[in-house]
Order: structure tokens, then sequence, then C-alpha cells
């Protein structure tokens, strides 16, 4: 049996019950193949054995008291996956769904996106199933300090920088700050990524993931003599980075016409008022179904178990709302509506069998390790400014942000290039980071 099949395989076996974490594995090493062949050595070195298995895990205990004076307990998680070529790295996700598979997907993907970013970071990933949904101000603050009170002795500013993810922007990052500060009695900015302005954040880094996506769709549709100007749009989620991933795709002259939440979706045929879209989701963190109730002509459709939103008429879809939000039967109806091209802006928001559908229909892919590592570069860029103890310019980051994705675009082409895989840019991607992260652990030894 191949090295790459009895590895997998081996997962299976071990790891059954983390289908999330299987998945994206499999992504990633079926893309390999040829670089396996290439490099017999990797067997015995057993790299991919070393690569799919996380550095540490730690899990833990998160009891806080809600507004009722009732006490919760909820399970805090950190993947550390993979420090070769840096300090760990990564986001924070508070959402009911979170689990060891979710966190073990999510930090196993991270190692490979922030390889691509060109910077010196690590990969992992954390998070807890609290769901912010309907908590006060108070209970959020609660619990992010009850889990930074364990999470603070696993991480620092050389040893593993958090960041946000789903259900943790600047609210919680900042309450999350607070209580590392307190409990070090240091002022270790560098500690955690997407801090608020006032205390060492990064400016452009609220828009670092959805303006990344566009540059990178952009460097995508120019290789392939294509251009956003004129092109409809549909965009899943309605948060940060689908926020943001909306207001360049407008810039771009492109007409989004539909987003959503996990209730359900709205379209606009005249193009998303993104300023109604911000006032409900930033300030007043209510439900995108307002949208409807504000703007003359839109529609509201509520999920009913499956996306509605993948059944507009449109010429590229933007998944920004979280994994595995395309399968099979949906790629099916997004190609035959006219979508010639995705762009990943969530992580692994595209199953398997709908990314081998796409390719197979010659549809451009950009995979979110690749097209939505803005936001972990624009974090590292955000460390570099609390290091130096400098604050950048919008224009400075936002320029450093848009070189870096079109280099990752250049990188993913020159991999799928170089293995004879055309336009694959989801093979590119895995083939460009995994070069750079294996070579790291090969010289660094068996540890
Ligand atoms: P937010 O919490 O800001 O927004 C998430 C959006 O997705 C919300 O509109 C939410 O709807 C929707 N959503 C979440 N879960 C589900 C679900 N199970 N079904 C349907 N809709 C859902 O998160 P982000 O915008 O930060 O993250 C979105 C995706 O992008 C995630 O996959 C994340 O891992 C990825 N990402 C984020 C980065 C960042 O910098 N923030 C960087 C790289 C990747 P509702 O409000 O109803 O829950």
């Amino acid at each position: 049996m191949h090295y790459i099949e009895n590895v997998i395989g081996n997962l299976k076996n071990k790891s059954s019950n983390e289908p999330e974490f299987l998945q994206a594995v499999e992504e990633v090493l079926n893309s390999l193949k040829l670089v396996v062949e290439k490099h017999p050595e990797y067997q015995n070195l057993a790299l991919l054995e070393r690569i799919t298995e996380p550095e540490r895990i730690i899990t833990f205990r998160v009891s806080w008291v809600n507004d009722k004076g009732q006490v919760q307990v909820n399970r805090g998680y950190r993947v550390q996956f993979n420090g070769a070529i840096g300090p760990y790295k990564g986001g924070l996700r508070f959402h009911p769904s979170v689990n060891q598979s979710i966190m073990k997907f999510l930090g196993f993907e991270q190692v490979f996106k922030n390889a691509l970013t060109g910077l010196p970071i690590g990969g992992a990933k954390g998070g807890s199933d609290f769901d912010p949904k309907g908590k006060s101000d108070a209970e959020i603050m609660r619990f992010c300090q009850s889990f930074m009170n364990e999470l603070y002795r696993h991480i620092g500013q050389d040893v593993d920088v958090p960041a946000g993810d789903i259900g943790v922007g600047a609210r919680e990052i900042g309450y999350l700050f607070g209580q590392y500060r307190k409990i070090r009695n240091a002022y270790e900015a560098g500690v955690l990524t997407g801090k608020g302005l006032e205390y060492g954040g990064s400016l452009a880094r609220k828009e670092a993931t959805g303006y990344g996506l566009l540059y990178y769709m952009r460097e995508m549709l120019k290789a392939n003599n294509m251009t956003l100007e004129g092109k409809t749009v549909l965009i899943s989620g309605s948060g940060n980075v689908a926020i943001y991933a909306c207001e360049k795709a407008q810039q771009y002259g492109a007409k989004v016409v539909a987003m959503s939440d996990s209730n359900g979706c709205i379209y606009d045929a005249n193009g998303i008022n993104l300023d109604v879209i911000k006032q409900i989701k930033e300030v007043e963190r209510g439900r995108i179904k307002e949208y409807a109730n504000r703007v003359n002509g839109a529609v509201y459709t509520e999920n009913n178990g499956k996306h509605p939103i993948w059944n507009i008429k449109a010429d590229i879809a933007l998944p920004c709302a979280t994994q595995n939000e395309i399968n099979l039967e949906e790629a099916k109806i997004l190609v035959s509506n006219g979508v010639k091209v995705i762009g990943e802006g969530a992580n692994m928001p595209t199953n398997i069998e709908a990314i081998n559908y796409f390719l197979e229909k010659g549809i451009l892919l950009a995979p979110a390790k690749a097209a939505n590592a803005g936001g972990v570069a624009t974090s590292a860029l955000e460390m570099s400014q609390n290091s130096m103890r400098l604050s950048w310019t919008f224009e400075e980051v936002d320029k450093k942000l848009d070189a870096i994705m079109t280099n990752i675009f250049a990188n993913c082409k020159k991999a799928a290039e170089q293995y004879n895989l055309g336009t694959n840019y989801v093979a590119g991607a895995n083939i460009a980071a995994f070069d750079k992260v294996s070579k790291a652990m090969i010289a660094q030894g068996i540890i």
C-alpha cells in the first residue's frame, strides 16, 4: 500500500471519532502524492505521521457564573499543532459546535496556512464550546476571564499567540488580554492579536482576512484573464470575514447580491448595502433577517437544513461562514447556475467531494489555507509592531498585506505548475506549504 494511504488508514483507526480532522488531513495528504514519490526518504523519517500528530493538546475546565447566579461549566481547548517555523499561532473559536475534532482540523490547516504567509509562525487553534449568542456583556467578560485563568500558562509572545475566530472578536480579545495582563503583571502586548487600536492592535487587522481574500482572488482571476469588475457575487456569513470581503469586492466593482447568517440569507438584486449589514451585525449584534425589513426589495429566505444562498445565480461564490457549507449537491447547483469561481474565506467550507467536482468542471477554486491567510499574516504584522513598539499606518499594513497575498498566490501557482497540475491551486497551496514545514521539521531532527 502507498505510504500516504497507510498514514490515512492508521489515522482513521486512531481518530475515528474526529471526522473534520480526518477530512482536513485527507485533503492535504492526497495532494502530496507526487511530492512523496519524489522523496522516498520521508517515509523513513515518518514525516507524514509526525506532521499529522499535534505537538500538544490542552483541554481544560472553564467555570463561570451567569447573570442569574447559576454556575456554568464549559470545556476549553488549545491545540498546539506544529511549532517548527515559529511560535504557535492561530485563533480562538467560541461556538457550541467546538470539539476536539474541529480544534484539530483548524490547527492542522493553520500550520500550512501560516507557512504560506512566509512569516515565522507555527500553527495552533483553540476555543470553547461556549455559545456567546444571547449572553450579556458581563457574562462574556466573566467567561473570558475564567478561560484565561487557565490558558495563560500555555501562551506567551514567544510561545503561542492566540487571536480571534468565530465568536471571538475585538470585545473578547479585550477581556482576554485584560485578564492575561492582570495575572502576569506585565504588558506583553504580543501575546494576543486582534487587539483594539488603543492597546497594541494593528490598523487593517479587522479588514485583513476579507481584504486578503479579495487580493488573492484578484491575482487568481488575473492569471486566468478575468477581473472582478461587473461580476455577481454570493458571500455566505455576515461576520468579520464576510463583511470585509464584501467591502473589497464592492471596491473592485463586483456586485454582491447575497449574504447570510446561521438562520438564513438575504438577496438584494440591487447589490448589498454594506452600511446596513454593519449596523445590524457589528453594532446591534442582530440577525440578518432584519436587512429585509430595512431595505426595499430585499428578500429573506430561512435555512431549512440547507444553505439557500447557494441557489442564487451568480458568477462567483465566496463561502465565508464556517466548515462544510458546500457539499456535492450544493456544488452542482452552483455550477449549473453559472458560478465559475469559488473563493474560500472560511476554513474548509467545501467538502472533498465538492472540491473534486469543482476541479473536474474547471472551476477556479481559491483554497482557504491560502486565500484566507491574510488575517493571520496581519496578526503577525501586529506582533512585529508590538515588538518594535511602533504603529504602522493603515496604508502601510494594507500594502504589506496585498504584497503577502500576491506572493501566496504566486507560490500556489508555481507549485501547481511544477507538478503539472494546471489551475489546481488546492494542490498548489498544499504542496508549497508542505515544502516549507517539512524542510523545517527535517532540519530540526526527530522531535
Ligand atoms: P464571525 O463569528 O465574525 O462570523 C461567522 C459568520 O458565519 C456569522 O455570520 C455566523 O452566523 C456564520 N456562521 C457561523 N457558524 C455557522 C454555522 N454553523 N452555520 C451557518 N452560519 C454560520 O467569524 P469570522 O468571520 O471571523 O469567521 C468566519 C470563517 O472564517 C471561519 O471559518 C473562520 O475560521 C474563518 N477565518 C477567520 C479569520 C479571521 O481573521 N477572523 C481568519 C481566517 C479564517 P451567526 O451570527 O448566525 O452565528
